[in-house]
């Protein structure tokens, strides 16, 4: 049989792109993308003339069987998104679920990936964390979520569009008091930057209307000594001493 192979892609910058995910999207015999044409300016800038055929949320069901028969006849398939890794917070994990059942390779290939740029770079404890994604979009289900995000003693991750932000910081500060939050804007990117403060400071900052771009929101565990450490700066009169 052949192999699935799960390539991350770029998100930003170009030059993220490994040279071993190069070689694997030109080697196998298919790509499968969430969106050909977005994966076609990929394609053409490393000179890759793989063929491409879509795999996306709305055609995922059809798609697995016509794609588990081909790895069965031997083709190797890369399985890409529009950005970073597949089945993260992107299509992927119901084809390797099945890959995984009829006994197919599956190879991950590292690379770009949004929520871990974020982490490593936010100052918050990076152990334990977890990786949330998109919040439901409505209001009564985001809190209730929030609430559940708020009693992990782990820094959580998620991500957000820009015109949403707003929303889900006030949202944040309602449930979980003012916590530390950083968020990762526009990484990889001409105009990346870190935004390290309190939900407060970035609910002002989510407040101005020119707010655009990508976002990662990075935001502290509960009770993480760690960051009660560190937050001396922000807020005197935080009980450093009883946790230490
Ligand atoms: N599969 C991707 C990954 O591995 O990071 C995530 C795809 S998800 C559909 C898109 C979300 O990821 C965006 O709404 C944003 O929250 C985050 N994201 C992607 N690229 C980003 C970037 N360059 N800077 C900040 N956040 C980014």
């Amino acid at each position: 049989t052949g192999s699935l192979f799960l390539v991350p892609t770029p998100i930003g910058n170009l030059n993220d792109m490994t040279p071993r995910a190069i070689t694997t999207m030109q080697e196998v015999d298919l790509i499968a993308a969430e969106d050909t044409r977005n994966t076609q300016k990929l394609l053409n800038y490393f000179e890759i003339d793989t063929r491409q055929i879509s795999f996306h949320e709305h055609n995922t069901m059809q798609r697995i069987p016509q794609l588990i028969e081909m790895l069965q006849e031997g083709k190797n398939i890369a399985q890409v998104s529009d950005a970073g890794m597949p089945s993260i917070s992107d299509p992927g994990h119901e084809l390797v679920k099945a890959c995984i059942e009829n006994e197919i390779p599956v190879v991950p290939l590292p690379g770009p990936n949004a929520a871990l740029s974020a982490l490593i770079a936010s100052g918050l404890t990076p152990q334990p964390f977890y990786f949330y994604g998109f919040l439901p979009r409505k209001s009564t289900e985001r809190k209730k979520e929030i609430e559940k995000l708020g009693e992990l003693q782990a820094t959580f991750i998620l991500y957000e569009s820009p015109h949403r932000l707003k929303k889900t910081i006030k949202d944040m500060l309602e449930v979980l008091g003012d916590r530390k939050v950083t968020l990762g804007r526009e990484l990889t990117k001409q105009y990346e930057e870190f935004l390290r403060g309190t939900l407060s400071e970035a609910m002002e900052y989510a407040e101005n209307d020119e707010v655009r771009g990508e976002f990662v929101v990075v935001v502290e565990g509960k009770n993480q000594a760690d960051n009660l450490q560190t937050s001396q700066e922000f807020d005197e009169g935080n009980i450093v001493s009883e946790v230490q």
